[in-house]
């Protein structure tokens, strides 16, 4: 039995390592927190973290534009169009079952029913649901492309709230910050102080934002152009091809750095925590509605689609994406997370590489269920906990916006909570009182991300299975090496 467990441990190495460096962050970060260190030596401390979260930052613009246009340059017209209109129908499909999920819970749990948790309303709407929407069409068209590879918004209107949050013997503050460096644009900057009186400070780590959105759009249409040039075309799909496999062997190799980059991302969150035992019985509740939510829609309804449309066991799918997964919830960005996700889809799950290519970046962008579950639950238990009776069509206009709303979120830290204005504002309740959750948003951010990666990968197998007419192999998937240029 000990030969077989090593045996496995050895197979999984990686892994394992993955999933020991987060309960050693864990570890280290309670432990340290009785230390009560100096926000630089915080800094100083998250610094390997830090540097994991730059390396997988670095390669999504190559991975992304690379993969799009290598990937949709070799497909056929037909299978482009029947893969594109599969993709978006399957994706908005099950993020509007998330919403449903989400919601049918939290009217079943009703955890903002009571009187323990109160409002901290600062003033009036910060930003509209039309200006928000109107910042998701914007970002599909990047007026500068060089400029959209580092700006997520392109609004004046800046989202600041500041508000109270914990028990009043330990008050802290939270803020939406504008960005310093760049005041045009507004990042989801949240800070957590125990003075009330600072209003802007820079984040380490926190510039502004690649417009991911932008960049799939234009390089999904360069993909599909080049394959319509025929011969003349080759010469930058041969480019985008090389670029791929280089961003692939990067992947391979930065990996092994993930485990140790993992121990202080994860034990530095933990030090800037704060304390769970003033967060009180709502909040517990509200956290668990969440996580039900999730657990359902990611472990149960998601594999049974899976199930449902290909036959195949979706658990041992799943299991391919173990790795994906782990550093979905020690990132909290399925952007950043994409190089590791699109690395167990081909190696783990051996699924079709043009598929990956292309469902993996839009959805990665587009497709985020536990991002759209966890908006719908958070507008209702607003709403309960203000006490106002929601009719069955705000109902229905928090599904739809909720939905949208996390079509426009970026694959970021905690984009979730900005784009939840549109669902707040949707149905008249009060944007600012989005800071009653967000002191447990950090760690709800993080299993919502696991569960949007996981959506994009189930995803990506079933639009490979219901393909693979469309594909030589005839299976849809792929056991092309990965150092082979196809
Ligand atoms: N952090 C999430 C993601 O990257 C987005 C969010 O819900 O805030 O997928």
């Amino acid at each position: 039995l000990r030969d077989k467990t090593l045996q496995c441990v050895k197979r999984n190495g990686l892994l394992t390592l993955s999933v020991l460096g987060v309960g050693t962050g864990c570890l280290l970060g309670y432990m340290l927190r009785g230390l009560e260190m100096s926000s630089q030596a915080k800094i100083y401390f998250s610094f390997p973290g830090e540097l994991l979260m730059r390396m997988l930052k670095m390669l999504i613009l190559p991975l992304i534009t690379s993969s799009l246009m290598s990937g949709l340059s070799s497909m056929e017209s037909k299978a482009c169009c029947r893969i594109g209109v599969l993709t978006v129908t399957y994706y908005l499909w099950t993020t509007f079952i998330a919403v449903v999920v989400g919601i049918v819970l939290v009217l079943i749990i009703k955890p903002g029913c009571g009187t323990e948790v109160e409002s901290n309303r600062l003033g009036g709407p910060v930003m509209t649901s039309a200006d928000a929407l109107l910042d998701l069409v914007r970002n599909m068209i990047p007026s500068n492309l060089i400029e959209a590879t580092f700006q997520q918004y392109q609004t004046d209107l800046i989202p600041l709230v500041r508000a109270q949050v914990g028990s009043t013997k330990q008050p802290s503050f939270v803020y939406l910050m504008p960005d310093e460096e760049n005041p045009k644009g507004h990042s989801v900057l949240l800070e957590l102080t125990p003075s009330p009186d600072i209003h802007y400070k820079s984040v380490p780590g926190s510039s502004p934002q690649m417009n991911v959105l932008g960049i799939v759009i234009f390089s999904a249409t360069m993909g599909l152009l080049l394959g319509r040039m025929g011969e003349r075309g080759m010469p930058l799909v041969n480019v985008c091809q090389c670029i791929n496999e280089c961003v692939m062997k990067i992947i391979n190799a930065a990996v092994w750095y993930f485990p140790f980059g993992i121990i202080f991302l994860v034990a530095g969150k933990i030090l800037d925590m704060e304390d769970p035992s003033t967060l009180g019985r709502k909040l517990g509740w509200y956290t668990v509605t969440v996580l039900g939510g999730l657990f359902v829609h990611g472990l149960v309804l998601l594999p049974f689609f899976y199930f449902l449309l290909t036959r195949k066991n979706p658990f041992t799918y799943i299991r391919g994406l173990l790795q994906a997964m782990v550093i979905a919830l020690a990132t909290s960005s399925s952007s950043a997370t994409l190089p590791i996700t699109m690395k167990c889809l081909l190696e783990n799950c051996r699924v079709d590489r043009q598929i990956a290519r292309f469902v993996l970046p839009v959805g990665a962008t587009i497709n985020m269920d536990g991002t759209a579950l966890y908006e719908a639950v958070a507008a209702i238990f607003i709403a309960q906990v203000n006490e106002y009776e929601l009719d069955f069509g705000q109902l229905v206009t928090i599904s739809i916006t909720a939905t949208a709303a996390s079509i426009g979120a970026a694959g970021i830290p905690q984009a979730g909570l900005v784009t939840m204005v549109i669902v707040l504002t949707s149905v008249g309740l009060p944007p600012d009182d989005i800071t009653l959750i967000v002191a447990i948003d950090w760690i709800l951010d993080r299993f919502r991300t696991m569960i949007n990666v996981l959506g994009d990968a189930l995803a990506a197998g079933i639009i490979a299975h219901l393909c693979r007419k469309d594909f030589p192999t005839g299976t849809g998937v792929s056991n092309v090496p990965l150092t082979e240029v196809p």
